[in-house]
């Protein structure tokens, strides 16, 4: 803890100036948390699934969904503060931090588009905690290309009629509020829909690699009428509101890999120190100091770029290209070097789960929010067409 936490200081120092001290209780007090509640429990969540359900109270307490937000209710820290935060988060248990974040990302969709009357109800319900959230955009036959969806909501009376089926929803079953998008004669639109709506129901959940403590699963919307207040913005803006919140949430992303990435190799650090062969210690010999030099390096230069995004953000600069660069980096940088500590663990490394795990919880982030492919294309095309 003694070096993770000088390492947050000379990070808020060298960004936040003279705010450092007051950020860094703040990482502090939710670092000592985690350490207590939620790290300890990390492999068992891994063993057992079943969704962040038993320490969501006490995550909500600790105002995670409060940081990045102003009035309402939100604690108002820079978005760079709330991505050191998720780091923590990620580094004490991945999925944990992945069910937050998406959490975390329909919040802001919420204050960002929302009418005053969301804000005051919905809004308020999702950073409290009292309500969790899911973003439902991907389907069965649309996710790098998610403009192709098939879900509609045609006018009805008053309301909107939803029909059809999303997939890989994070948090489904467990959620009290999806945010669905779906298409309407203007466009796409986004809705938010409460749990209990009759037609909506969630699928069992979906077996996976890695990230197992977050719950994942198909949600099917058969004639789910939704009224007109749930409408999130305006009607054929959906689709841009996404795109928005998925560049916020790509930072965050990947934040939680440098935290992966950042658990993993110390694990493997200690272990190469007590290891021995060849008469000397694993950490002794020249091939494993190169590989705790590459990790060390790149995890930092992962945590720079999703600062470097963060405050771009903060400030209402375009960040799409830098949160795609974060995202990109991070998230191929945390499965190198999970992948790396294996190999330093050597058969150990291959047969202990709370070793491959780490792995098998970082390859999913180069999937989710926008595949590595799809944010190259992302940032290349503003590279190509001058953009920037
Ligand atoms: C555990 C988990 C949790 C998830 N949580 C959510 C969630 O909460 N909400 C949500 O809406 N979605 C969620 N997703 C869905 C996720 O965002 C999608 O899986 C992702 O966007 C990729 O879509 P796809 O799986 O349909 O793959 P496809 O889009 O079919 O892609 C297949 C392959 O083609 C590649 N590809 C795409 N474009 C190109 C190109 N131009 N050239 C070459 N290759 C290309 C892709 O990168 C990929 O490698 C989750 C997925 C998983 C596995």
């Amino acid at each position: 803890m003694g070096l993770f936490q000088t390492e947050h200081e000379n990070v808020l120092r060298t960004f936040y100036g003279p705010d450092h001290a007051a950020y860094e209780s703040v990482l502090e007090s939710l670092a000592r948390f985690l350490g207590a509640e939620v790290e300890p429990m990390s492999p068992r969540f891994d063993e057992e699934g079943g969704g962040i359900a038993g320490v969501r109270k006490a995550l909500f307490d600790q105002g995670l969904a409060r940081i990045p937000f102003e009035a309402h209710g939100g604690i108002s820290l820079p978005f760079g503060v709330y991505s050191l935060a998720m780091e923590l988060v990620g580094s004490a248990d991945a999925p944990t931090a992945m069910s937050i974040g998406v959490h975390n990302m329909v919040a802001e969709g919420v204050f960002r588009f929302g009418t005053t009357s969301q804000k005051e109800s919905v809004f308020s319900d999702l950073i409290s905690g009292r309500k969790l959230g899911a973003f439902s955009l991907t389907e069965p036959t649309s996710g790098s290309d998610a403009k192709s969806m098939s879900t509609t909501a045609i006018r009805e009376g008053s309301g909107y009629a939803l029909n059809g089926s999303k997939m890989f929803i994070t948090n489904a079953g467990d959620a009290d509020l999806y945010l669905v998008f779906a298409k309407t004669e203007k466009g796409h639109s986004a809705f938010l829909v409460d749990r209990s709506t009759p037609g909506l129901s969630a699928g069992a959940d979906i077996p996976k690699l890695g990230m197992r403590g977050s719950r994942t699963s198909e949600v099917r919307f058969e004639d789910c009428h939704v009224p007109s207040e749930s409408l999130l913005g305006e009607d054929g803006s959906g689709f841009e509101y996404a795109k928005s919140m998925l560049n916020g949430s790509r930072i965050i992303m990947g934040s939680i890999c440098v935290g992966i990435a950042l658990t993993a190799y110390r694990k493997a650090l200690d272990y190469s120190k007590q290891r021995a062969l060849f008469g000397q210690r694993l950490a002794d010999l020249q091939l494993t100091r190169e590989k705790i030099a590459n990790m060390r390096t790149e995890i930092t230069s992962g945590r720079l770029l999703c600062l470097y995004a963060s405050r771009l953000k903060e400030l209402g600069l375009d960040h799409a290209s830098e949160a795609a660069q974060a995202k990109v980096l991070s998230t191929e940088m945390a499965a190198r070097v999970c992948d790396q500590v294996i190999q330093v663990y050597g058969g150990y490394g291959y047969t202990d789960s709370d070793v491959h795990r780490h792995w098998r919880d970082a390859r999913l982030l180069a999937i989710g929010e926008g595949t590595s492919e799809v944010l190259r294309m992302l940032i290349a095309g503003k590279e190509v067409s001058g953009q920037r």
